[in-house]
């Protein structure tokens, strides 16, 4: 009787296997992504997830004690998100999709060449008012002691919902002792201030504690952060009419 239940399940076990082994190749590839390029959607038609990898091009963000900047890691992350959610149908589009900006040529300065990067990011994203989004960030402090990830969230409606939401299942999945809650962004983050969709900002993990910036840069501690996301948009989508 043990047997036949065990062979009875074998082809269904083996399956989930395989799927799970796929969606591993998938991701270690780089898989190419479900949705990936504004072009490749027709606007308003229907709702997608945006993902924005923080910083890049000539502003690298903060940076572990080795050197490797927060652009790098969000990028790392965005992109195992986007493959994620193309594996699994979900339209997505992403502010950047590499380390390079191509910036105007009008854009003399630095500080030019950034704000125009935000001005372009921003016209993206509210050109999809309909759009859930995660800009994905690193947190750096001068002490060395704090970790864990946190969860800021813009005033745009249902944004503290799906903030609290994301918080509740990373620090689950990845840091249970994390005390810190879903918290509104502070003032001087131009996307999140003026972004018209529900937007949330997710800060993974400390680049200034060495493990967890250890942590960061794997590739399966990013997948895992994937993972979750994609878990938290999907609920919080199911939960406000199904969106995605
Ligand atoms: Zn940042």
């Amino acid at each position: 009787m043990f047997v036949a239940i065990r062979l009875k399940r074998l082809p269904a076990l083996l399956l989930a296997l395989a799927l799970v082994l796929l969606s591993l190749l998938y991701l270690r590839s780089g898989g190419k992504t479900g949705g990936g390029t504004a072009e490749a959607l027709s606007k308003y038609d229907r709702a997608v997830m945006i993902i924005d990898p923080g910083h890049g091009g000539e502003d690298g963000g903060a940076q572990t004690a080795e050197g490797l900047l927060e652009s790098k890691i969000n990028l790392d992350i965005s992109l195992r998100l986007d493959a994620l959610a193309g594996l699994y149908g979900i339209p997505t589009v992403m502010t950047r999709a590499t380390e390079e900006i191509a910036y105007p040529e009008e854009a003399n300065t630095t500080a030019r060449r950034k704000a125009a990067d935000q001005r372009a990011r921003l016209a993206l994203i509210n050109s999809y008012p309909e759009a859930l989004l995660i800009s994905i960030h690193q947190n750096c402090f001068p002490d060395r002691r704090p970790s864990g990830c946190q969860v800021l969230y813009a005033e745009t409606g249902g944004s503290e919902d799906f903030a609290k939401l994301a918080h509740e299942l990373l620090c689950q999945s990845l840091c249970p002792d994390n005390r810190r809650v879903a918290a509104p962004v502070p003032d001087n983050i131009y996307l999140m201030r003026n972004a018209n969709c529900t937007a949330i900002l997710v800060e993974c993990g400390f680049l200034s504690n060495a493990r967890e910036a250890r942590l960061l840069t794997e590739e399966s501690y990013q997948i895992k952060i994937s993972a979750v996301l994609l878990a938290a948009t999907c609920q919080y989508a199911a939960q406000s009419d199904g969106m995605i």
